[in-house]
């Protein structure tokens, strides 16, 4: 494990777009609401606690930072999405935050979008597919709870979406997962330091997008 995502610590909850950080680069994980978002970043840090469940109405409307030892290189918990009891009014405000957070992030160097190996591509998933397209922006699909399925269940889930995107986001890739039993965990890794660029000897460069 690099030690960068060793050191990770909160850094802000920014609501609003002129708190969010700026300079440096930044991976985002987005998902629906209790689709295991937290569970994944956490396990992705090798930490309990660090990131909290979206399960809770207010987070619907904050973006959380995570420093990963120096505040220039970060991940980002995006508001999980759908969480039932959120009004129509909220869903909306959560689409906009989402949406002027995409649209120029030039420190955004990747998304990771969770869902679930038991239900994937949902509508909120295809939404975040089309505008990660749209945003031109790297992307990778973690398929989590996977130690739910058996074996063969979760191969066929994972071609399933493996071909889905191969037909129509070609650069975008995706993987099984397991916050609990730690599958895919390693793999998953990798890409954070290859797209953060923390094997990179120059600090301090701006995003790459
Ligand atoms: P979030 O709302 O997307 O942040 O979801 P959480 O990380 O809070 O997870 C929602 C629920 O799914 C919790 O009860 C977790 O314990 C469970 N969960 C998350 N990831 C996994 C996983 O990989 N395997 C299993 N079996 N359960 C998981």
């Amino acid at each position: 494990m690099h030690p960068r995502l060793h050191q990770a610590q909160f850094l802000i909850a920014a609501g609003r777009p002129d708190q969010l950080p700026v300079g440096g680069r930044e991976v985002a994980f987005a998902g629906r609401s209790n689709v295991g978002k937290s569970s994944a970043i956490n396990a992705l840090l090798n930490r309990n606690k660090l990131a909290r469940t979206s399960n809770t109405p207010g987070r619907t409307q904050q973006i959380i930072f995570y420093a990963l030892g120096n505040a220039d290189r970060r991940l980002v918990d995006l508001p999980g999405y759908g969480y039932a009891k959120v009004p129509h009014a909220v869903k909306e405000q959560w689409g906009r935050l989402i949406e002027t957070y995409l649209l120029d992030r030039k420190s955004l160097v990747g998304l990771v979008l969770i869902m679930d190996a038991r239900r994937p591509m949902q509508e909120f998933d295809q939404q975040m597919l089309e505008w990660a397209d749209h945003f031109n922006l790297p992307l990778l699909v973690l398929l989590t709870k996977a130690d739910k399925l058996k074996a063969n269940e979760a191969r066929r889930t994972r071609d399933f979406v493996k071909a889905e995107l191969a037909s129509r986001f070609p650069d975008m890739r995706a993987q099984l997962f397991s916050a609990t039993k730690g599958a895919g965990v390693a793999e998953a890794r990798d890409q954070l330091v290859a797209w953060l660029g923390l094997e990179e000897p120059a600090e301090g460069e701006p995003g790459t997008r």
